[in-house]
């Protein structure tokens, strides 16, 4: 196999394929050194503990080197009106006598805060905790550690907690290059000026600048958003997810922090703005930063300058790097034998931090279908399926924060109610309603999002009324009621025995 990039997708696909494979496939990273990766990419999504773990990785061997914090949810400031925040959490939702604790809570709310009613870590949120004891213990037991290695991304999601990192992405990508070339990877660094063709239309080699040809069977094309080997060499199709999620474009920030006086917080935080939205992502020593935009409402030096005004004086000497956003997917992702992983495959914006799952998701996939005794068009298809409905399905989810949003102050937020939605989405929208989103009223294929999650962008967001289920009213609600205090109890619990992430990974560090 021949790798084309060494940005996170490069080095997770050699990494995890070495794990999965040894020494029975042979692999070769070609990384070239002019030819920059995109940069960004720090938040993850709760799948990804299962990518590390597969590696055989602890925390606290590869948490330092990246510089790796906790996230335990997505902190949603302004999209509802100014000064309000929900958080979108890594928590199963509970349910109770068969209704979700979502749909009790519209019946009953005990409070203003669905958030902080129907989950714990909500709390822990508000109060910048660690998910583990300075000990290194998670905080109970249904976290869910396990001496064998669990199977799928599927099972992480099963947990009542799976939380998730951020971490600095050229760290990882370092941190995974010696991972995979101890195993036996093959880490050329070069870059591809020729992509041959044989008569089939398959590709045959690769021609470098300076290690001139470059053989293999399989092509992984993880070149980010230029495709070069899917879109520009076997011209795959791209599809445009443009018409229902407009922001083309972002600019981003290094911004240094301090540990010791500056709070880590243990979640990604996505400020609503006037044409998009701000995301900050907590490192041990410095924040990622960066206005996620629409070029169609704003121009580059505008949401540079309003970037910088929201970070204030700890960005002035940062650099901003601009970047241009292809939004879509490849038509295909494997075409003939080049395997399109990361950006190259496709990217939706990065508001639930949802590329790097794409890369893992797509990963597992290529193991799963892998065509270890030759190509057959069942595994293709079986990978091109799977990888498309993820894709298009976090596509819905995402349109659903701009439609749900109760901001409608400007032209770019009243856009965001009347333009076209997804297939499917129209009716998913009447549907719930009158039922908070289940299992069965989502998208309907894999999309690696379980329905606790639409419950809480819809009444985190609030533009789009959702009334509880008719049948409670016949329903004893006490035991609903106890469900809100042991989840209150708990919290203060923790919120009491946890230590900060600054104090977590000051002593994780100090070893
Ligand atoms: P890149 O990082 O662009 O890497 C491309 C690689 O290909 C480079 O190594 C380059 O040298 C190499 N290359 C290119 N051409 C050649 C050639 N001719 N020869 C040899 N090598 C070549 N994802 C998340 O999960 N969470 C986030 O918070 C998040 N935030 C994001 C914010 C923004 C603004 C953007 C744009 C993306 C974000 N993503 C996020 C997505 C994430 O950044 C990517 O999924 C991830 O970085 C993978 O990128 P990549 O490896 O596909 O491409």
């Amino acid at each position: 196999m021949v790798v084309v990039g060494g940005g996170t997708a490069g080095w997770m696909t050699a990494a995890y394929l070495t794990a999965a494979f040894g020494e029975r496939v042979d692999i070769t990273v070609v990384e070239s050194a002019d030819i920059g990766a995109v940069g960004v990419g720090e938040a993850t999504f709760s799948d990804i503990r299962h990518f590390f773990e597969f590696l055989g990785l602890a925390e606290r061997d590869w948490m330092p080197a990246c510089n790796a914090t906790y996230k335990l949810a997505v902190r949603f400031e302004n999209w509802r009106q100014p000064g309000h925040h929900f958080y979108h959490p890594f928590e199963q939702l509970r349910s109770v006598q068969g209704f979700p604790l979502t749909d009790w809570w519209l019946r009953h709310p005990t409070t203003d805060r669905f958030d902080v009613d129907c989950f714990v870590m909500a709390s822990l949120c508000d109060a910048g905790r660690s998910p583990r004891y300075l000990d290194g213990r998670l905080l109970e037991q249904e976290f869910v550690e396990k001496d064998g290695l669990p199977s799928t991304i599927a099972e992480y999601q099963g947990a009542q907690f799976p939380y998730a990192y951020h971490f600095e992405a050229h760290l990882l990508a370092k941190y995974l290059t010696r991972y995979a070339t101890q195993r036996g990877v093959t880490h050329v660094v070069d870059t591809v000026r020729e992509v041959a063709l044989d008569e089939r239309g398959w590709v045959s080699h690769l021609e470098t600048a300076e290690h001139g040809r470059i053989d293999g069977d399989i092509f992984v094309d993880c070149t980010g958003f230029r495709g070069l080997l899917v879109n520009k060499a076997l011209a795959e199709p791209f599809v445009s997810y443009q018409d229902s999620l407009p922001n083309d474009s972002a600019v981003a920030l290094q911004v240094p922090m301090d540990m010791d006086k500056d709070p880590i917080r243990p979640c990604t935080t996505a400020t609503a703005q006037d044409a998009g939205w701000i995301w900050t992502i907590p490192l041990i020593s410095r924040l990622g930063t960066g206005y996620v935009y629409a070029r169609d409402y704003l121009e580059p030096e505008e949401a540079e300058r309003t970037l910088r005004e929201f970070v204030g004086p700890a960005a002035a000497d940062a650099p901003a790097n601009h970047i241009r956003m292809r939004i879509g997917r490849s038509r295909r992702s494997w075409v003939n034998n080049v395997v399109a992983i990361g950006l190259s495959s496709g990217f939706v914006e990065p508001l639930e931090s949802t590329g790097i799952f794409f890369i893992h998701h797509a990963i597992e996939q290529l193991v799963k279908f892998f065509p270890a005794t030759g190509f057959d068009p069942q595994l293709q298809e079986g990978y091109n399926s799977s990888v498309q409905h993820v894709m298009d399905g976090v596509r819905e989810f995402l349109v659903l924060h701009y439609r749900g949003a109760k901001r409608a102050d400007n032209q770019y937020w009243r856009d965001t109610k009347t333009r076209a939605v997804p297939d499917g989405l129209a009716e998913r929208l009447e549907a719930w309603r009158s039922k908070v989103p289940d299992a069965g009223s989502t998208y309907p294929r894999y999309h690696g999002l379980p329905p606790y999650s639409y419950n809480c962008i819809l009444l985190g967001t609030g533009g789009i009324e959702t009334l509880p289920s008719p049948a409670l009213d016949l329903i004893d609600e006490k035991p609903a009621l106890a469900e809100f205090q042991a989840i209150r109890h708990k919290a203060r619990a923790l919120v009491a025995a946890l230590p900060t992430q600054n104090e977590y990974f000051r002593r994780m560090r100090e070893g």
